[in-house]
């Protein structure tokens, strides 16, 4: 039997109580290579397929105990996969359908063929084997089904409990990240805020809430990284921080990382020890605060932990606030000392004598400081450089000639236009910077009001061509006068001699006043010339000046020309030359007559200066003025504009107030009239006190 091969034998039960039937059957089918057991009656067949397991049983209806019906159920009950075949020698249609009712496989009638029996038993054999197996793969699968099903429930149980820790840890995340934002915030408060003290304060106090620790302060080091000091403190004690300076203060010099945080009150021997490797508990935690391997200070924190593994949780935490402390206490550090560098550059700027004004790459201006904004009244912000600075190189833009001659700084002369039109002679020193890549070139201008010293340029020109010519002057006088006085003598000789021809001695007259109008010149040139040295004795000026005016009364009255004369000073005595100064008076009183037409005003007024060692004497007059042509010639010697004028009145009347130690000056608008204001020290300054006086100028 082939299909049998590689099998164990497949077990056949037979039940019949006719011993000859059992053995012949049971031989057969042993021969077909089944194990076979044999019962005659139904106890028996029970009692076996209790103790055995069969594939097939072979029963016969007619059981001397029992109906053989009546087995077949508990057959199955006890070997689930048996497949029963019936047998009998009287078959009834009722008994077929009840065997096979209960699942009887086949139905065998006696007297039987062996080779039927064989067949039969075959195929239950087969029957049963592939029941047995669909039965193990069942429930297999089943077991293996339970399992799955057991399986399931713990994985939706641990994905639940997963879940869970999710949320908390994402929850967790959340507050944490919305505390590191609410601290970074605050962080970007310290560092934009010009008085940091409270952003720093509101920081300290968010971060302890955060962390729960009891307390928090700033330690800073100085600029020189040489001190260590408190910036800030939230519920920390001065005793404790002076500790805590006291042990941190030489740690600037250490080499660190970054991110190493220390405990204070360690048991190491100098006090520090790095929190990770703690083994004890602390309560001081020192977070180092270093930007660009520069120390900055140190972050000080109360909190208690007692072992290191309660502080890994906040390890991060404090890190973070590490990173974002240090970098905006740098930011706020360094913005504090541009902010410093600003001011004090600000006051040297404003507080300079010389006017400094800055352009931007087209030419205009974009800064301009106190004394620019003084010297070139009015000038603005945005203006053009070009309309502040006359060009002295050419009519072309001074800026374009400025960016044309390069880089570097350049100096030179020229003129201010001030408001009003009016122009002042300026020194300008100019640099030229290029910021960036991006930006063209602008100007730094740095000038100072030359006016001052180009007066005293001119005065000093003056005064040596006065000297010069005071000693050509003094030489051609005195050569012209020799010979004058020999004409004069003739003439008044020939004078004598024509006495009584009436016509020739009116020609000779003539020439009598024309030479006396020549002495008269050279009188005056050769006064000019005389060093004047004024003698010096207490005088009333009031007195003085009336004098003075009495001598050009009679002139006034010719010209229909009112004086006036007023004195405000309460005590007018003076140490000077009085007649010198009757001169001065007269000569500018009667050039002021001369000016005015009839009907005009000479006022004089006598009054304090604005110095009070010096008195001011105002002569003006209702008269044509000085014109602008004529303004610098006034006090030349020689020069005038009248027919009759000597042009020496002027020029005499300076040189004597300058040898006191005065000066004059004039005010006038063509049309408008002239004031001349004599200047003089209450106490003459003669030339030895002038030089160490020299505001007398
Ligand atoms: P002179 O009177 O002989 O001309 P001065 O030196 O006194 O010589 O004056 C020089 C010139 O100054 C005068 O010719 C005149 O043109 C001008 N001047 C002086 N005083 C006045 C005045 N009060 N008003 C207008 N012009 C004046």
């Amino acid at each position: 039997m082939a299909h049998r091969s590689n099998h164990a034998p497949d077990s056949v039960l037979i039940v019949d109580d006719e011993p000859a039937i059992l053995e012949i059957v049971s031989q057969f089918l042993a021969d077909r290579g089944y194990r076979v057991s044999g019962a005659e009656t139904a106890a028996d067949a029970l009692r076996l397929a209790g103790e055995e397991r069969y594939d097939v049983a072979l029963v016969d209806l007619k059981l001397p105990d029992r109906a053989g019906i009546e087995l077949l159920a508990p057959l199955s009950e006890s070997n689930p996969s048996i497949a029963c075949i019936v047998m009998t020698a009287f078959a009834s249609i009722e008994s077929t359908i009840e065997a096979l009712r209960l699942n009887a496989f086949d139905y065998i009638l006696k007297p039987f063929d062996l080779a039927r029996i064989g067949e039969a038993v075959d195929a239950a054999a087969q029957h049963a084997r592939l029941r047995s197996e669909s039965d193990r793969v069942l429930a297999r699968l089943e077991a293996q089904n339970r399992k799955l099903e057991e399986g399931k429930e713990a994985l939706a149980r641990e994905l639940a409990s997963i879940n869970d820790e999710l949320r908390h840890a994402n929850e967790s995340l959340k507050r944490h990240v919305t505390r590191l934002r609410v601290l970074y915030q605050m962080g970007r408060d310290i560092s934009s805020n010009e008085n940091w003290s409270d952003a720093l304060d509101r920081f300290l106090m968010a971060f302890c809430k955060y962390l729960e620790a009891e307390g928090a302060a700033l330690l800073l080091f100085s600029n020189n990284a040489l001190e260590l000091k408190v910036r800030t403190a939230y519920q920390l004690e001065t005793p404790f921080l002076d500790g805590a300076i006291e042990r941190l203060a030489g740690w600037q010099r250490r080499d660190l990382l970054p991110t190493e945080i220390f405990a204070l009150d360690g048991a190491a021997p100098d006090g520090v020890r790095t929190c990770l490797s703690m083994t004890v508990r602390w309560a001081h935690t020192a977070v180092p605060l270093l930007y660009k391997s520069r120390w900055l200070g140190f972050l000080v924190v109360r909190k208690p932990y007692r072992s290191r593994k309660a502080y890994v949780n906040d390890y991060h935490f404090i890190n973070t606030i590490q990173t974002i402390l240090s970098e905006e206490v740098a930011n706020a550090v360094n913005i504090s000392r541009l902010r410093q560098l600003k001011d004090f550059n600000e006051t040297v700027l404003e507080n300079m004598n010389g006017g400094v004004l800055t352009t931007d790459a087209a030419g205009l201006v974009t800064f301009l400081n106190e004394r620019a904004r003084e010297l070139a009244g009015g000038a603005s912000l945005g203006r053009p450089l070009d309309e502040i600075f006359a060009n002295p190189f050419g009519a072309g833009s001074l800026f374009a000639h400025l960016l044309a001659r390069g880089e570097g700084s350049c100096s030179f002369e020229c003129l201010l236009a001030r408001a009003g039109g009016r122009s002042i002679p300026v020194r300008l020193n100019t640099a030229l910077v290029k910021r960036d890549e991006h930006h063209g070139r602008t100007a730094i201008v740095v000038f100072e009001d030359l006016t001052a010293e180009k007066r005293m340029e001119e005065e000093l020109r003056r005064a040596d061509r006065l000297r010069s010519l005071g000693e050509l002057s003094a030489g051609v006088a005195h050569e012209i006068r020799n010979p004058l006085t020999g004409i004069a003598t003739t003439a008044q000789v020939l004078r004598e001699k024509l006495a009584g021809d009436r016509e020739r001695i009116a020609y000779i007259d003539v020439i009598l006043e024309e030479i006396a109008r020549l002495d008269g010149i050279i009188k005056s040139l050769l006064n000019f010339a005389r060093p004047i040295a004024p003698r010096q004795i207490e005088v009333a000026l009031g007195g003085i000046v009336e004098d003075a005016l009495r001598l050009v009364e009679d002139r006034a009255r010719e010209a229909g020309v009112t004086i006036r004369f007023e004195s405000s000073l309460p005590d007018d005595r003076c140490i000077l030359d009085g007649d010198q100064i009757k001169q001065v008076v007269l000569n500018i009183a009667l050039n002021g007559i001369e000016a005015c037409a009839s009907g005009g005003i000479v006022s004089v007024r006598l009054r304090e200066a604005a110095d009070p060692a010096f008195v001011e004497i105002e002569i003006a007059d209702t008269g044509t003025g000085v014109s602008d042509e004529i303004a610098d010639k006034l006090y030349n010697p020689f020069f005038t504009t009248k027919a009759e004028g000597t042009g020496m009145g002027l020029s005499i009347s300076r040189k004597i107030a300058e040898s006191h130690g005065g000066r004059i000056r004039h005010r006038s608008a063509p049309g408008e009239g002239a004031s001349f204001f004599i200047e003089l020290p209450r106490t003459a300054l003669l030339a030895a006190d002038r030089t160490a006086a020299p505001a007398a100028n």
